[in-house]
């Protein structure tokens, strides 16, 4: 799965943060934000079959922080 740097602008859709699964949703044409929760810069595009691996991300950022 290819990863975007904040500061690309992307195509629309939900994108993961690569470290603490975090969603955000970027409208076509937006640049990604650096995560708003952990600072990281890399996220993923959320497809149906990393959704659950990302879902998972964010439950154990959760119960660690
Ligand atoms: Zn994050």
């Amino acid at each position: 799965m290819e990863k975007c740097t904040c500061g690309t602008t992307v195509q629309g859709g939900t994108y993961c943060c690569c470290n603490c699964g975090l969603q955000i949703d970027v409208k076509e044409g937006d640049t990604l934000p650096p995560c708003p929760r952990c600072t990281n810069q890399t996220f993923v595009k959320e497809t149906a079959e990393n959704q659950e691996t990302y879902a998972e991300k964010r439950r154990e950022y959760e119960k660690n922080n």
